[in-house]
């Protein structure tokens, strides 16, 4: 089996890519963000491209380890088909701005801008143009992947590494993806409409189905409905010479500086594979664990500044089994952390040096996470001051004499008993107590 892909992102930048109209067509009514240009006005003429768009998707493809065609025209094409959504008749794509990539053993044959077309809705026959002429990057696989557990893996890992570069737009619904797939000794056959990594999944999934039934795979674009988890016959393969590409006379080729490669090379990010790496090298962290702490660039950038001050071994457990989780919680992203990472330190070094239970400090967190403080004013406004002594003695007292049964239970030899006589001291206690130190005078008072 052998799968590839064709992956189209939105950079995020605030002009489209031939004229001035801003890009936020979530937020503004069908039709406003448009000019002759985006529209395709007859006698209308595209500005230069986009400057950022072309540093953004050179940005991407040194981060996907590619050659740029430097100091060398590339030319932008006409790519003419009929739609809706294209009133110009074309759409203008550019030739490789690089070539010859690799990420995580898939190689990338290349990676080029190309501007989005509008959005027709079929069912009220309207066209909204606020989208059209957005820039896109779109980078095409080889077909190196080999079955869709990997083709899922490597996608997901693809889109982390675009938004690692920060130049792509950040929603996620923005991804497009066309994937490809032949079976030994059949045709290539091309799957389009697929927006998620889920519904690539499942294409493909179905599309293995439904090659291994037939007797002969014709060689077709087929398009995949989310809704009902299928792929349906779309058109004949169209060849190149179908949208008779022509370099857009109204453009001049793009020419890309090997001064200006070098300084995006300097100031881009580390990839998270490179990173994952390193942090596994510099902090003896395992890789199981860097792979949770490189899931986002904000997440591990945030790690490495608290490992300047805790123990490293602490934080990226503490990062991948409590910070991951509570974020997950309150459904908060990395890049929407507001607590500071001075803030972050001090919590975890109460932790890490017995000030508050692990327990305490995932209250905290969670505290934290939604109104920024000190953790020490924290632990005072969630009323989670140490617990005294005997306190803590009149708590186990009152569970084991509320709880006979279970007491018993633990006698006998039943130990699960004993957490669950825990988990009652630790809800009396409103989760103040230390649940080792209930262990403890829980079996001390059951002995006596
Ligand atoms: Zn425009």
């Amino acid at each position: 089996m052998r799968i590839g892909f064709e992956i189209h992102e939105q950079l995020d930048t605030e002009r489209k890519l031939y004229c001035n109209c801003p890009t936020d067509y979530r937020d503004v009514p069908p039709n406003t963000n448009v000019c002759p240009v985006c529209t395709g006005m007859p006698g209308s003429k595209p500005a230069p491209p986009n400057r950022k768009a072309i540093d953004a998707a050179v940005e991407i493809a040194l981060m996907l380890d590619c050659e740029v065609n430097i100091d060398e025209p590339i030319h932008i094409q006409r790519k003419h088909y009929d739609y809706p959504d294209l009133p110009s008749g074309y759409q203008r794509t550019s030739l490789p701005i690089a070539v010859d990539g690799e990420m995580g053993g898939i190689r990338i044959r290349e990676v080029h801008i190309e501007e989005d077309p509008g959005k027709y809705d079929p069912a009220g026959g309207k066209v909204d143009f606020n989208r059209s002429g957005i820039p896109l990057v779109e980078i095409i696989t080889e077909p190196d992947l080999t079955s869709p557990e990997e083709a899922r893996n490597f996608l997901r890992s693809i889109i982390r590494t675009l938004q690692y570069t920060g130049k792509v737009n950040p929603a996620p619904s923005t991804l497009r993806a066309d994937t490809n797939i032949s079976l030994e000794g059949g045709k290539r056959v091309e799957i389009k409409n697929i927006n998620s990594v889920k519904g690539a999944y499942r294409a493909i999934k179905y599309e293995v189905m439904r090659q291994k039934r037939k007797k002969e795979v014709k060689r077709e674009t087929r398009a995949y409905m989310e809704s009902q988890m299928i792929t349906v016959p779309m058109r004949d393969k169209e060849v190149a010479e179908d949208y008779r590409y022509i370099p857009d006379p109204d453009l001049l080729p793009i020419m890309i500086e090997r001064a200006k490669v070098k300084e995006i090379r300097e100031k881009m990010y580390e990839s998270p594979h490179l990173r994952k790496q390193r942090i596994i090298e510099s902090y003896g962290i395992e890789p199981s664990v860097a792979e949770v702490l490189v899931g986002e660039r904000e997440f591990v950038d945030l790690f490495e500044k608290v490992a300047e001050e805790v123990d490293p071994e602490f934080a990226s457990h503490w990062f991948k089994d409590v910070l991951r989780k509570v974020l997950n919680y309150m459904d908060i992203k990395p890049s929407e952390i507001s607590f500071s990472s001075d803030q972050l330190v001090k919590l975890m070094k109460m932790i890490e040096n017995d000030e508050i239970t692990p327990e305490q400090g995932e209250l905290v967190l969670r505290e934290m996470a939604e109104t920024p403080a000190d953790p020490e004013e924290l632990v005072e406004k969630l009323g989670l001051e140490e617990i005294s002594r005997e306190e803590l003695n009149s708590a186990v007292q009152k569970t084991l004499t509320k709880n006979e049964e279970a007491v018993e239970d633990f006698k006998n030899g039943k130990g699960e008993a004993l957490n669950f006589l825990a988990g009652q001291v630790m809800s009396a206690t409103e989760g103040r107590a230390d649940p080792r130190e209930v262990m403890e005078i829980l079996k001390d008072q059951i002995k006596e």
